[in-house]
């Protein structure tokens, strides 16, 4: 089997994962840099829960398909804006979940509440629930970004980037794990943040891809459940 095929596997298997753990729903896309000026990444109109490596296609950072069957998303924008400007991103994950967007509608702060929640805190967020549908469009999420592993978007979802898928997807887990601990603990009182030293030795122990691969494991293994 290529690389390429393994890949696209892999990808497949990432969006079921995101689709069984109602990180994404009908929605959301996922991306794996595959060369200069290409990525694969998942059909728009395929079904997520039933994903298999036939609904990857080859793009390029134009959105023009160059292998594959049917379309990548509207917002692929937001894949090729990120490959260009963050030369470490190898895999992105785009979702619109539930908990870390009821945050952003809301105003509150994104706050690390849980040990894994402090790989992706401090978390910008794009001040606007617009699609990234445009060059341009990338270029505020870009800017919003930086060089950080995760952003969030206003009223609208999530964005995590990494080395490789399993990082890109372990992130996104993460983050919406803490927003769903912190959006809990604001229904009974004031959650405790940890401190920036707490922070720090979470982030020591725990940014390990071992650790990501195991946390792909568990999410693998809840799938074949
Ligand atoms: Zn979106």
């Amino acid at each position: 089997m290529s690389d390429l095929e393994e890949l696209k596997k892999q990808l497949a298997l990432c969006l079921r994962m995101l689709e069984k753990s109602e990180i994404i729903d009908f929605n959301g896309h996922a991306s794996i840099r595959a060369g200069e000026n290409r990525m694969l990444i998942n059909v728009g109109s395929a079904q997520r829960s039933q994903l298999t490596a036939r609904d990857i296609c080859l793009v390029d950072f134009d959105g023009t398909v160059i292998e594959g069957h049917g379309k990548p998303p509207l917002e692929f924008h937001l894949h090729a804006g990120i490959y260009k400007a963050r030369a470490d991103s190898q895999a992105i994950v785009h979702a619109h979940p539930k908990w870390s967007t009821f945050l952003t509608m809301t105003g509150h702060a994104y706050l690390p509440v849980f040990a894994q929640g402090t790989l992706v805190h401090p978390l910008p967020v794009l001040d606007t629930p617009d699609s990234i549908n445009s060059p341009e469009m990338a270029a505020r999420l870009t800017a919003v970004l930086g060089d950080r592993p995760a952003a969030l978007m206003k009223s609208h979802g999530a964005v995590t980037l990494g080395r490789d898928i399993v990082e890109a997807f372990v992130l996104i887990t993460y983050l919406e794990e803490n927003a769903y601990r912190q959006y809990m603990a604001m229904q009974v009182g004031t959650p405790y943040a940890f401190s920036e030293d707490e922070q720090r030795r979470c982030r020591e122990k725990l940014r390990n891809p071992g650790l990501f691969q195991r946390t792909w494991n568990h999410f693998h293994a809840k799938l074949e459940s």
